[in-house]
């Protein structure tokens, strides 16, 4: 399979990082691709370089399906990988391990493997977990370990990821891959959210999921989401993020109301029904699939080119995740729309916003610039804009609200001279009595 040139570029650089000269511990290396960048494709080609060079790898990931996904896409360079998986049979002679975080907590059988680098996939997630602390500085302390991630912020935590990495590699910014057209462009259009201000925040970091779903499965709230969809994304092939399983069977069934085809995918739908879910929103039989937290990773259809985004998120991972599910590239697709009405993008702004500092994963407060504060909203069709965007694409001019704040400066100009002259004469009568000058 063809790299291309940054991707390269950054196996390049990661395969010379781990020529450093090997101390007791490990090389910790984070790589920060984000989604759509081919992070996959670039670890499979690292991995068969690493191989190469006569080195054992395992690969970890944090699902269970992800273990044959990820297994295929090895295959694809002509690897043959071991697995690690409940039901699959062990071959530890295999240079690559694919295992899930699962299996190997529910285990022993690998402990007495050996294995010079261990790659965490998705490893903003993976590597916080138990097991993981124990394969890092324990059990696999000499090896190197690469983490692979799209969002380098711990879930909700002002943490970063700099207490297990002590270096960090990225792939090109978002900004350009979106004008070297390896990702689509975005419009971002917020739609009025629920009001989340009595939303207790779990020990996780993210809202209390009952009461979120509380506030925003409201029939009205779907119904305005499913008019907007009507007037600012007819037509388009639709993810729509939902707080939980209900709330997905009530966007769909709202858009199957209005003959828009529509269905539903969560984590108890059979594999071989996902399968032809998948496939009917790929032959376009289906528009719009609404989902919870299934659709977060793992599903990859490029043609995707709209985003319902209704799951309010303490977590910028996972808005940068549900956000990237439409940023690939497509034939006949020019650009995604985002329909937030969730408060999302104006916590955490553009996709082509993230630059190298907000990338960076050590996590800071006074770090983070919210959309709000880079984007005004159109009101007639609440799409977003830079704040110098003179005119919206339907047609609203902004400059006339900057002509308002002029009328009102020369409406209150009399008033604001008559204070100062005020002002004036009584800083006059105050120095004449005190004797000042
Ligand atoms: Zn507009």
């Amino acid at each position: 399979m063809q790299l291309h040139d940054y991707q390269q570029l950054l196996v390049d650089k990661t395969l010379q990082l781990l020529l450093k000269p090997k101390t007791v511990k490990g090389l910790r290396a984070l790589i920060v691709a984000v989604p759509g960048s081919g992070k996959t494709v670039f670890a499979a080609d690292l991995i068969q370089k690493l191989i190469q060079q006569g080195n054992r790898i395992l690969f970890i990931v944090d699902r269970e399906e992800l273990v044959t996904q990820t297994a295929n896409k090895l295959r694809a360079f002509q690897l043959r990988p071991g697995f690690i998986k409940a039901g699959y049979p062990e071959t530890f002679d295999r240079a690559v391990q694919v295992a899930s975080i699962q299996t190997l907590s529910a285990r022993a059988s690998w402990r007495s493997l050996s294995f010079d680098v261990v790659i965490w996939d998705e490893a903003h997630t993976t590597a916080f977990s138990q097991i993981a602390q124990e394969l890092i500085n324990k059990i696999y302390f000499r090896s190197h370990h690469i983490g692979l991630t799209g969002s380098p912020w711990r879930n909700c935590s002002q943490k970063g990821l700099n207490h297990i990495f002590d270096h960090q590699l990225n792939a090109p910014l978002p900004s350009e891959l979106i004008q070297r057209k390896f990702l689509v462009p975005f419009r971002y259009f917020t739609l009025p959210s629920a009001d989340l201000e009595t939303i207790s925040i779990e020990d996780d970091g993210d809202y209390n999921p009952r009461k979120l779903a509380v506030v925003c499965n409201k029939p009205y709230l779907v119904k305005h989401l499913v008019q907007q969809w009507h007037s600012l994304a007819y037509g388009h092939r639709t993810i729509a993020f939902a707080v939980d399983i209900d709330h997905s069977y009530a966007i769909a069934k709202a858009f199957e109301a209005q003959n828009i085809p529509s269905a539903v995918v969560h984590s108890q739908t059979p594999k071989r029904e996902r399968q032809q879910i998948y496939k009917a929103l790929y032959e376009r039989k289906t528009l719009i699939l609404s989902s919870c937290e299934v659709l977060t990773k793992g599903f990859d259809l490029p043609d995707i080119s709209c985003v319902l985004m209704a799951r309010p998120t303490q977590s910028k991972s996972l808005y940068f995740q549900m956000l990237g599910r439409g940023s690939r590239i497509a034939p006949e697709k020019s650009h995604c729309l985002l329909l937030d009405q969730a408060g999302n993008f104006n916590k955490y702004g553009a996709l082509e916003d993230l630059d190298a500092e907000a990338l960076c994963m050590v996590r800071s407060r006074n770090r983070h610039r919210a959309g709000s504060e880079r984007y005004k909203q159109c009101p007639i069709c609440f799409e977003q804009h830079r704040l110098t965007q003179p005119i919206c694409s339907c047609g609203y001019c902004f400059t006339s609200q900057r002509q308002d704040a002029n009328a009102a400066l020369v409406e209150a100009y009399p008033q604001l001279m008559q204070q100062l002259t005020a002002l004036k004469l009584s800083t006059e009568k105050l120095q004449k009595i005190g004797g000042l000058k």
